[in-house]
């Protein structure tokens, strides 16, 4: 059933559209051994939907790289920009290239404890698990300034840490700017010191006064020492306001290192403050950029505080950007697979031709857009399941796999092992992509996929949608070889639902051999629905493969 996709905002600024769609991406720094490169658009003019915002995030794309290790005990899944600018690609490749090389050593000596534990008592243990996240959002972008907030999560063995970075980048030249170069002067530092010094205290009176203590004097002295940490960590200084995040909802989070402002168990404290509390000390353009009047209101501007525990990191609204297409095949010389030879692929049936479902995970990413480019020119439906963090920030790619006919399926928020979380966060990571993807396509997705393909009977509870896992891995993600992965996928019997990942080069590079090769095997390429049907698949199961006929 269509619905019509509501606004996602209500404010779409037109004129920076020209401006930045016409930017070819050029070259990107690589990380690791698959290095993204992106060619100058030679498609069409970009599509724009009016229904989205699709002025905010142009040419951003989302650049992800995935380990996993020691069966699946060592995760990695590492997110961050690649725009038209290399001076911030570089930055935040060596941002994120710090976390993998982190990750690399943890999970090293945390698999050989393990290796140690099993020895000694001969018992698998699930604590010995060693899980790495990296997320961004686009909080606030035009055509002058971005801003990204980094978001982080660290598992090892049972305790988790979340903590969230905020980076500014001058789009042309490229520079990183410090917090300081969006306020007119040193005064932001005395006005956020004396408001989130205020909040804080706020916070730690009230808290201290449902505290048990022995005695009254105990209770003032806990007061006065917290009191004493909270003047410290907000004292004017540049290295005490160095970590604010400007969010487009009209607020501005000021983050306190862990220890900053409390006890390490409280981990990073955050205060949100109403943009307009500092609105009067923000240099004219970035007024502009936050959407703020420019004209200096002045005054005490009433605020609202809230503080948190930064596992609560706010959510950005939804936006989008526009789609520049990168000719994968043509760069890499591969040919593309010749366009199907009328193939009506809609009016067939399954039970009658032999079918695959080719399915790509962990998108978007910067591949999919040239991916999408194979599957148009050589007539080929297929599956993605999607991440809803990489949506948010290319849902123009997003609208176009469901304008040319391909299954957009759930693969949660941002890749969590599932059967590591609470019920209501299962419930949160599926619908919150559901919710996304529906306002950008106006179609409800009914199909999920877990990540690592690791799900429980809580997994299998928490939603409506039936699992989908798949019968054919080509090991794409560990294998970074074309060459092999079309082998592998060539091989794949009829009925299969092929495990493929739409964020690796190599993998993108594979699909027109991979086509081809199925192509003379005779096989037909399907959605994953379409594989199902004509039976409904069922919430609260589990598929691998096409389903045997319906008995008559
Ligand atoms: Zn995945």
């Amino acid at each position: 059933m269509q619905r019509a996709a509501p606004a996602l905002l209500a404010t779409v600024v037109v004129s920076l559209v020209a401006l930045s769609a016409c930017q070819p991406i050029q070259a990107t720094p690589s990380i690791a051994d698959s290095p993204p490169s992106i060619s100058p658009s030679t498609a069409a003019a970009p599509v724009h939907s009016t229904t989205l915002d699709t002025e905010k995030y142009d040419n951003v794309y989302v650049y992800t790289i995935e380990e996993r290790w020691n069966d699946g005990r060592s995760l990695l899944h590492v997110s961050y920009p690649v725009t038209d600018q290399d001076a911030i690609n570089a930055r935040m490749v060596e941002h994120a290239q710090q976390f993998i090389t982190e990750f690399r050593t943890v999970s090293e000596e945390i698999e050989s404890s393990y290796q140690e534990y099993k020895k000694e008592t001969g018992k698998e243990a699930a604590t010995f698990i060693t899980q790495y996240r990296q997320n961004f959002d686009v909080t606030v972008a035009n055509e002058n300034l971005i801003f990204f907030g980094v978001t982080r999560h660290i598992d090892t063995g049972g305790t988790g840490n979340t903590s969230v970075q905020g980076f500014i980048f001058d789009r042309s030249a490229g520079d990183e700017l410090h917090i300081s170069a969006l306020f007119v002067d040193e005064r932001y530092l005395e006005l956020l010191s004396s408001l989130t010094r205020e909040a804080l205290g706020e916070r730690t009176r009230a808290r201290i006064a449902e505290e048990k203590f022995e005695t009254d004097a105990d209770r003032k002295t806990a007061l006065e020492s917290t009191l004493h940490w909270i003047a410290d960590g907000t004292a004017p200084t540049y290295e005490n306001f160095d970590n604010l995040l400007f969010l487009d909802d009209g607020t501005i989070l000021v983050r306190f290192d862990k220890y900053q402002v409390a006890s390490g168990a409280e981990g990073v404290v955050e205060v949100s403050l109403p943009i307009d509390a500092v609105a009067s000390l923000l240099k004219p353009e970035i007024r502009q950029l936050l959407g703020l009047e420019v004209e200096t209101k002045g005054g005490n501007a009433e605020y609202a505080v809230a503080v948190e525990r930064s596992l609560k990191v706010q959510p950005v609204t939804a936006s989008s950007f526009v789609l520049t297409s990168a000719p994968l095949p043509a760069r890499l010389g591969v040919q593309p697979a010749k366009p199907a030879a009328s193939l009506a692929e809609e009016d067939i049936s399954c039970y009658e031709v032999a079918c695959v479902a080719l399915t790509f995970d962990d998108g978007p990413s910067v591949y999919t857009p040239g991916l999408l480019d194979i599957l148009q020119e050589s007539n080929v439906q297929a599956t993605f399941f999607v991440l809803g963090q990489s949506v948010r920030i290319q849902s123009e790619t997003v609208l176009r796999m469901h304008e040319e006919g391909h299954q957009v399926a759930n693969h949660t928020w941002n890749h969590p092992n599932l059967t590591q979380l609470p019920d209501d966060q299962i419930v949160k990571q599926l619908k919150d992509t559901n919710d996304l993807v529906y306002r950008i396509t106006g179609e409800e997705m009914t199909l999920f996929r877990p990540p690592y393909g690791a799900y429980n009977d809580h997994v299998r509870a928490s939603s409506d949608m039936p699992v989908i896992l798949w019968s054919v891995d080509p090991l794409d993600w560990r294998d970074r070889d074309a060459e092999i992965v079309a082998a592998r996928i060539i091989e794949s019997p009829a009925g299969a639902i092929i495990l493929a990942h739409d964020i690796h080069r190599t993998t993108v590079a594979a699909i027109p051999s991979i086509i081809v090769g199925l192509r003379e095997r005779g096989f037909h390429f399907v959605t994953v629905t379409k594989l199902l049907g004509p039976q409904k698949p069922l919430s609260g199961h589990t598929y691998t493969r096409q389903l045997p006929p319906p008995s008559q």
